[in-house]
């Protein structure tokens, strides 16, 4: 890996690449100079590889993550009350965000001579760790939980990986993972390698909306990794005078599992675990977030905010996507919308803002009990059935 490990928080600089926290406990991230970066005149065809000068690893082969579509969504303006872009991320080859991390780091092991990868997932990253895994030649160990629903391990095992269902408490797998002697280099949610691939996001969104700057983007938070990898690229394009005035982060929870938007509320320093409820939202249901404390800083250095939202408005948000805008994607996604709306509706968020919502999954990996209207009729009947509904 080129690059050095540094803390956000107290400034701790590591030379070594196999750790992930710092001496202080909150999580580390991989070094870069931005000074000289400069928007690249690189082909858009090499997805994130584009930025390359500021990724600690070099380009692989394999179909590349990223330059996914922003696009205007301008059907649902009233509904969020402000000027609303879309990041579409469902794009991306596994249809997640989580493609970008993944490149990054299992490239970054395989070129390390690792002959193993793992993760530790709800799905989308053990899908997208699984088929990075499988272009780089590698094995790869994904650990779910024992609960994880049959046609999300469908879709991970077309990669055949090695797959554990792991029954117990699925919170703890993630550091217990990351403390274990083995030869398995471990690609979780906010490690290092992850965060630098995952900023990416952020670099294509600034340089879509150049020579303007949004106001705000906003992004469904889990594990606190894509939230620090957004506010790290923000810091970096700010310190190459790419962008002057910061976009604000609002970062959105499912209100039945929101720990880093209790801590915002109560105005805490760090975030604690709570108790969750179940919640459509299932990719982004962690209840002891690695890098909440961290997407919390996030949040509130850019004059942001996080907050949370019920299911029903994530449900509503999700079909308003689909019906309005004809973009399906997953309900941990819809997230997003939901919490701009909320925003609005207190007054942080004004109606002729522009925010940028980061639309993390597809919605064409599951179903979701849609309701579904249709008629059935005989071929005779066509032309009268159609002019009655036509008509
Ligand atoms: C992983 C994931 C998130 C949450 O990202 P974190 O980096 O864990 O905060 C949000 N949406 C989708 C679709 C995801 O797969
Ligand atoms: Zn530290």
């Amino acid at each position: 890996m080129n690059g050095q490990l540094c803390c956000y928080d107290c400034g701790g600089t590591y030379e070594t690449d196999d750790r992930n926290r710092c001496s202080c406990g909150e999580p580390l991230w991989v070094e870069t100079d931005p000074t000289d970066f400069e928007w690249p005149d690189a082909e858009w065809s090499r997805g994130m590889w584009r930025y390359a000068d500021v990724l600690p690893v070099s380009e692989p082969s394999g179909v590349p993550p990223g330059t996914t579509p922003l696009v205007r969504a301008a059907g649902l303006d009233e509904y969020v009350g402000c000027s609303l872009s879309l990041k579409h991320e469902g794009q991306n080859p596994t249809g997640s965000f989580k493609d970008r991390g993944s490149a990054v780091g299992v490239s970054v092991a395989a070129q390390a001579g690792y002959e193993w990868v793992g993760t530790v997932s709800h799905g989308n990253m053990a899908l997208s760790t699984s088929a990075y895994a499988a272009n780089a030649d590698l094995e790869c160990a994904v650990f779910v939980p024992a609960d994880t629903p049959r046609e999300r391990l469908e879709l991970i095992a077309r990669h055949d990986p090695h797959l554990f269902r792991v029954e117990g408490e699925y919170g703890k797998l993630y550091h217990e993972t990351l403390a274990l002697e083995t030869d398995v280099a471990f690609v979780n949610s906010d490690t290092p390698l992850r965060v630098a691939g995952q900023k990416t996001v952020a670099y294509e969104i600034l340089e879509q909306c150049s020579p303007t700057t949004p106001d705000a983007i906003a992004l469904p938070v889990s594990s606190g990794g894509q939230a620090s990898a957004v506010w790290k690229a923000l810091r970096e394009l700010n310190r190459a005078g790419l962008v002057d005035d910061v976009p604000k982060l609002y970062l959105v929870q499912a209100a039945a599992c929101d720990p880093v938007a209790t801590a915002y509320r109560e105005e805490r320093a760090t975030v604690s675990p709570v108790t969750a409820d179940d919640t459509i939202a299932v990719s982004i249901a962690n209840s002891d977030p690695p890098s909440g404390t961290r997407a919390l800083a996030a949040a509130r250095d850019t004059g942001g905010e996080v907050v949370s939202v019920p299911d029903a408005e994530i449900r509503d948000a999700m079909d308003r996507l689909s019906t309005t805008v004809g973009v399906s994607v997953e309900p941990s996604s819809a997230v997003a919308i939901a919490g701009i709306r909320t925003l609005s509706q207190s007054g942080s968020i004004e109606p002729d803002d522009d925010v940028v919502a980061i639309l993390t999954g597809s919605g064409y990996k599951e179903r979701y009990g849609t309701e579904i209207r249709s008629l059935t009729i005989d071929l005779e009947g066509l032309e009268r059935e159609l002019a009655a509904i036509v008509d």
